[in-house]
C-alpha cells in the first residue's frame, strides 16, 4: 500500500479520526458506506472531509487513486435537499471518462436516498437527452466545462439554486487550457456557494485560480511516499540509441501483464509503439489524437487485460485509474521528480508488488540524482546486459476485447453478455473478463484461448434476446 504522508504544513490529516462514524454524516450515508465496505476514511479524506463538512472552501491535493471523489462527493450529499427540484452541485472535469466515473461514484454513494438525480453533461455526446434529463430535475451535475458552458449558453441549466462547486483533477483542466472556461463558469455561480478544489499536482496555474475563486480557502496537501516492500524501483543506464529497444528486453524479462510506459514526448510515443509493434508486443497508446471512441477502448482494452503495454506521455495518462498494473516504465526519465513519483505511484497498488524501471542515459544522471533526493534513497543500478531472456516465448495478453455492437441504447447489461457467454455458449465464470457497456457497444474480455470460438457461438447465438455483430479487438 502506498503511504500518504501529511506535509508538515497546513494540514490537519495527521490528528484527524479514520472513522466515517466520527463525521457529521447523516445515517443513510453511513450504512451505504458500510455496504460499499469503505470501512475507513482514506488519508485524503481523512483530512479534507471535516473542512469540507464545516463548510469551508478546499484545497485539496493527493495523488490519483486516494480517493478524492468520495471526499466531494460526501460532502456535497450532506448538503443536498433531494426534496429539493434544483442545481445544488456542480463538478467539473477536464474530460468525459474522468466525468463518468464521478458520476458513478457519486451515484453509489447517493443510493441511501433513491430520488436523488446525478446527470453527466458532457462534450461528444447529443445536447437532447442531457436537456431532457436537465428538465427532469437534476439534483447534482458533473461535466466538462465546454458543454456545461453550451448548457448555460442555451438556458438549459439554471445555477440559481447551487451551493456547492467542485473543480476536479484542477491541474489536469488547466493543462488543458480550460481555465478561462473554468472562470467563466464559476462567474456564473451564485457567490454564496462553496468551493472544493482537487489536484494530483500543483502547478502555478491553481494558486492563480483559489485566489480568484475560492474564498479563504483550508489547505490540505498530501505527499506521496511509496512503501518500497510494494514498488521495487530499478535504474537502467541505455545509450540513447538502445532506448527503445530495452523497453522490449524489460517487458520479456519482467513479463508484467500490465505495463504503463511513459515517455516525454509524442514522437517518443510513436516512435516505441512502432517498435513493440515490430516485436510482436501487443502495445496501444493514448495521446490526444483519439477521438473520443478510440480513447474508450484503448482504456478498455488495456483496463481489461487485453493489452501488455499502454504508452502514453503524463499528459494523456493523468487521472487513470487503473487498478491493477504490474509495471510502470519509464522509457524517458522525466525532468520533475514529483511527476516521476506520481507516475511510479501507479503500480504496487493494493495488495500487490509493482516494477517501476527507468531507461536512463547519460545525459539523464542529473535527473536520477533529483529524483533521489526527493525519494531519499540511493537508486538501484542495473545493466541491460543483465536481462537474460532465456523465455524467449512472446509476451501475450491474457484476454482478448469481444466488441458487441450494441450497448446502453439497447439497454444491454453486463449480465445479459455473461449469461449469454456462460449459458448457450458453455463457457465457464472464469473464462469471462471484465464487461464494459458504453452508448452504443459493449466491450467484454474473454480468455484468448477461447476467443474465436467465443466471436462465433455469440454471433450464432443472442443477446437479451436480439442477434448481434461481435468482432474480436485485435489487430
Ligand atoms: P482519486 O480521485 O483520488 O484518483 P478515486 O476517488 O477515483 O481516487 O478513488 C479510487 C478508488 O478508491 C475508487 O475505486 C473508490 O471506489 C475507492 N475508494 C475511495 N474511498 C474509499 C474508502 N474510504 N475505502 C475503500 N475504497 C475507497
Ligand atoms: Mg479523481
Amino acid at each position: 500500500m502506498t503511504n500518504l504522508t501529511p506535509s508538515p504544513s497546513p494540514s490537519s490529516a495527521s490528528a484527524a479520526s479514520h472513522s466515517f462514524n466520527d463525521l457529521p454524516l447523516p445515517p443513510g450515508i453511513l450504512s451505504t458506506l458500510q455496504q460499499l465496505e469503505y470501512l475507513t476514511m482514506t488519508p485524503i479524506q481523512a483530512a479534507s472531509l471535516p473542512i469540507a463538512l464545516a463548510g469551508h472552501d478546499l484545497i485539496a491535493q493527493a495523488k490519483t487513486g486516494s480517493g478524492k471523489t468520495a471526499a466531494f462527493a460526501l460532502a456535497l450529499l450532506t448538503r443536498l435537499n433531494p426534496r429539493r427540484f434544483a442545481v445544488q452541485a456542480m463538478v467539473l472535469c477536464p474530460t468525459r471518462e474522468l466525468a463518468d466515473q464521478v458520476t458513478q461514484e457519486i451515484r453509489r454513494l447517493a443510493r441511501f436516498a433513491d430520488n436523488i438525480k446525478v446527470v453527466a453533461l458532457c462534450g461528444g455526446t447529443p445536447m437532447r437527452p442531457q436537456i431532457n434529463s436537465l428538465e427532469h430535475g437534476a439534483h447534482i451535475v458533473v461535466g466538462t466545462p465546454g458543454r456545461i458552458i453550451d448548457h448555460l449558453g442555451r438556458g438549459s441549466l439554471n445555477l440559481d439554486a447551487l451551493n456547492t462547486l467542485v473543480l476536479d483533477e484542477a491541474d489536469r483542466m488547466l493543462d488543458m487550457g480550460f481555465y478561462d472556461d473554468i472562470a467563466y463558469v464559476a462567474t456564473r455561480c451564485p457567490a454564496e456557494r462553496q468551493t472544493l478544489l482537487f489536484s494530483a499536482t500543483y502547478p502555478d496555474g491553481i494558486a492563480r485560480l483559489a485566489r480568484q475563486f475560492l474564498r479563504k480557502p483550508q489547505e490540505v496537501k498530501l505527499l506521496e511516499q511509496h512503501d518500497d516492500s510494494k514498488i521495487r524501483q530499478r535504474f537502467y543506464e541505455v545509450k540513447p540509441e538502445e532506448r527503445l529497444q530495452a523497453v522490449g528486453l524489460l517487458l520479456k524479462h519482467y513479463r508484467p501483464v500490465s505495463t504503463l510506459a511513459f515517455c516525454n514526448t509524442r514522437q517518443q510515443c510513436r516512435d516505441l509503439l512502432e517498435v513493440l509493434h515490430a516485436q510482436g508486443i501487443h502495445a496501444l497508446a493514448l495521446h490526444g489524437d483519439l477521438e473520443q471512441r478510440e480513447r474508450d477502448q484503448v482504456l478498455i482494452q488495456f483496463a481489461n487485460r487485453s493489452c501488455s503495454v499502454l504508452v502514453a506521455t503524463d499528459l494523456a495518462a493523468r487521472g487513470l485509474d487503473i487498478a491493477q498494473l504490474e509495471a510502470v516504465i519509464n522509457v524517458d526519465v522525466t525532468p520533475d521528480p514529483e511527476i516521476h513519483i506520481h507516475r511510479i505511484g501507479r503500480t504496487g497498488r493494493a495488495d500487490q508488488d509493482g516494477w517501476a524501471l527507468s531507461l536512463c542515459s547519460p545525459a539523464d544522471q542529473r535527473r536520477v540524482a533529483a529524483i533521489a533526493q526527493i525519494m531519499g534513497s540511493e537508486p538501484e543500478w542495473h545493466e541491460l546486459g543483465e536481462l537474460q531472456n532465456g523465455n524467449d516465448s512472446p509476451l501475450v495478453p491474457p484476454m482478448v476485447t469481444l466488441q458487441i455492437l450494441g450497448g446502453r441504447k439497447e439497454k444491454i447489461r453486463p449480465g445479459d453478455v455473461l449469461g449469454a457467454l456462460t449459458g448457450e455458449a458453455g463457457f465457464t465464470r472464469e473464462q469471462v473478463g471484465k464487461i464494459t457497456v458504453t452508448d452504443l457497444s459493449t466491450y467484454v474480455a474473454v480468455a484468448r484461448n477461447i476467443a474465436s470460438v467465443a466471436v462465433r457461438k455469440l454471433s450464432a447465438g443472442k443477446v437479451k434476446g436480439k442477434t448481434v455483430k461481435v468482432r474480436a479487438l485485435e489487430d
